[in-house]
């Protein structure tokens, strides 16, 4: 790591003072200066989008898919339109669930086995555990944000 050049700027994005030409906070590849990880940064939903997605998938395979029509317990946490589908958690103090809408014209109603207050879906749980119930907390607040 050399350092080019040192002045003071300020953040393209959010706005806080940076040093430029210190490579551990300049981005290089940008015209303009900004924090290589910017609490601003729109890359960083992108890649809690893809997170979650990526957790829904773990839970999906992992998880049991309780039949009949289920009410979960809990705080619903995230409920995000990913592609064409809205997905959502419950977390509870036994269960983590992971539900996908299954809510529209066409769909086979029957196959769901969540039925939310406004939206039905379905849906699989997880043992709650702290690690990902504050990944998913995590997850929310950056795209809540
Ligand atoms: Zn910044």
């Amino acid at each position: 790591m050399s350092i080019i050049a040192k002045y003071e700027s300020t953040c393209t994005r959010c706005g806080e003072p940076i040093i430029i030409g210190d490579k551990i906070n300049w981005n290089a590849s940008e015209s303009s200066a900004s924090h290589v990880k910017c609490p601003k940064d729109p890359l960083k939903k992108k890649r809690a989008g893809e997170r979650f997605v990526s957790i829904g998938d773990s839970i999906s395979k992992t998880g049991e898919m309780p039949p009949g029509k289920n009410t979960p317990e809990g705080e619903r946490v995230l409920f995000v339109r990913v592609n064409t589908r809205y997905h959502w958690c419950y977390i509870g103090t036994d269960w983590i669930w992971y539900i996908i809408d299954n809510n529209r014209d066409g769909d086979d109603w029957g196959r769901s086995n969540v039925l939310g207050k406004e939206i039905q879906g379905i849906g699989w749980k997880v043992p709650y555990n702290e690690k990902l119930a504050q990944e998913i907390r995590d997850i929310a607040n950056i795209l809540n944000a």
